[in-house]
């Protein structure tokens, strides 16, 4: 028989480098459903513990153990995250060879992802970081996972492309538009960062904004996102599309004086509007000079949005001092809306909240139509989310104001709409 050899690899990364790095590594099967129907149920349930055999006699470090019929796991300990990758192949190539089945040559096609952390990393996080990496490598499974197949884990590798990659053209900006619930009206989109990399394929922000920080780019990469989002609000002018623009500011430059100098003289030489979303924690941090900058935005007609509101440390006496128009209730409370007991109250207080400070809110993270309509019953002013759209390249943003597509779903919340208003106005 000759069932192909081949793998999937997908590392996740964690926030990790320092001493001594904890792996933990899945290896499945790929193509078991094809193994089990030539062998029969009963052999096939065998095959995880030789193909665990095999693991055990090629990498003597690491603690094997079978933890599905199709499923092993290693834990191994190491010395620095870029090992991740040598052990990975040496799984790799404990399945060259066929494995011998009764005597019979059974090639193994496997499907591999790890996760690594430091030696204190939490191990349901390592684990659950592990499996969202195996979720991905069997979805990319082998054409899509050539390109993403060294996701960082070298935060230093990364740095140094990030270094190069901001004066490229491999930064992008994506939009997602922010809809007024009950006018039904774009006002405003959050600009989103993405990096085309020539070979990583498209990475994400959440992989190598901490990066950015960590290795000092972050102040270059924000002058560049407020720079291109300047640029973009005038071609939205020359469609007819007066919005303001929303950047996302990284708490370690509300602290940093130079940058808020050289981020004010931009936005006031521009002639566009536009606004920051910080993090309340970033404030928390150093909170006397984060309100006097956020101050000097606020001055100069920059609008100010408290983004993830809820998801951090949170302090009342902060809040109040704010010069923030705008407050976005994090996602996490957003997406668990109609399914939780306890997230409409919360997020019910904190749009009542709001309000009395004098702030807009808006729900991030609007996904269904039962969550819009019940953010509108509550008084919600704005909403986001993939419901309305995900955030796009600006050329397709610029088509979905044209087409008015916002208003599609709103109009189909309708009847969720009349239905959970009496239900919560009862409640
Ligand atoms: P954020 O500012 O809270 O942005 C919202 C994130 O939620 C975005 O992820 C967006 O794609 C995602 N999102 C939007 N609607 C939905 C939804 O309905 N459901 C779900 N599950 N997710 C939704 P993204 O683009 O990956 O950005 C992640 C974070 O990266 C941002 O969180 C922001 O903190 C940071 N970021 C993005 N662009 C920049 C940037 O230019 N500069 C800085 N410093 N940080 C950025
Ligand atoms: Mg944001
Ligand atoms: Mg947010």
């Amino acid at each position: 028989m000759n069932a192909s050899f081949g793998s999937a690899q997908f590392i996740q990364s964690l926030p990790v480098p320092r001493a001594t790095c904890r792996f933990h590594v899945l290896i499945e099967a790929a193509n078991f459903p094809y193994l089990r129907r030539y062998l029969g149920c009963a052999r096939a349930d065998m095959l995880v513990e030789d193909m665990a055999a095999r693991l055990r006699g090629a990498l003597a470090d690491a603690r094997v153990r079978t933890v599905g019929r199709n499923l092993i796991e290693l834990d191994v300990a190491g010395d620095a995250p870029h090992e991740l990758d040598a052990l990975m192949a040496a799984a790799c190539r404990a399945f060259e060879a066929p494995l011998d089945l009764d005597g019979e040559k059974h090639r193994v096609k496997i499907v591999i992802a790890g996760a690594v952390g430091t030696w204190q990393a939490d191990e349901v996080t390592l684990a659950e970081e592990a499996e969202r990496a195996l979720a991905k490598a069997r979805e990319y499974d082998k054409p899509v996972t050539q390109a993403i197949e060294a996701l960082p884990h070298d935060a230093k590798k990364l740095a140094e492309e990030l270094d190069l990659a901001i004066g490229r053209d491999e930064l992008v900006l994506f939009y997602q538009p922010k809809v007024h619930a009950r006018r039904q009206e774009i006002t405003s989109a959050e600009a989103l960062i993405r990096w085309q990399h020539p070979t990583r394929g498209l990475v994400l922000p959440g992989d190598f904004i901490p990066v950015a920080e960590q290795a000092q780019l972050i102040r270059r990469l924000t002058l560049w996102t407020i720079e291109q989002a300047i640029l973009d609000a005038g071609r939205l002018r020359d469609h007819g599309y007066d919005l303001r623009l929303f950047v996302n500011i990284s708490g370690q430059l509300l602290s940093d004086d130079s940058f808020v100098a050289k981020a004010c003289r931009m936005v006031a030489e521009s002639d566009v509007a536009l606004g920051f979303e910080v993090t309340e924690t970033s404030v928390i941090r150093d909170p006397e000079s984060a309100i006097a900058n956020l101050q000097r935005f606020a001055d100069i007609g920059i609008r100010v949005a408290i983004d993830d509101y809820g998801a951090g440390l949170s302090s009342l006496a902060y809040l109040k001092q704010l010069p923030a128009r705008e407050l976005k209730i994090d996602k996490l409370f957003v997406t668990q809306l109609t399914s939780s007991n306890r997230d409409p109250l919360i997020v019910r207080s904190t749009i009542d909240l709001a309000h009395a400070l004098d702030m807009e809110v808006v729900a991030e993270g609007v996904e269904t139509h039962a969550a819009l309509a019940l953010l509108t019953v509550m008084g919600c002013d704005m909403v986001q989310g993939f419901l309305i759209s995900r955030p796009i390249a600006f050329d397709a943003f610029v088509s979905f104001l044209r087409e008015d597509r916002h208003r599609r779903a709103p109009e189909t919340t309708r009847n969720s709409f009349n239905r959970l208003a009496a239900t919560w106005k009862r409640g």
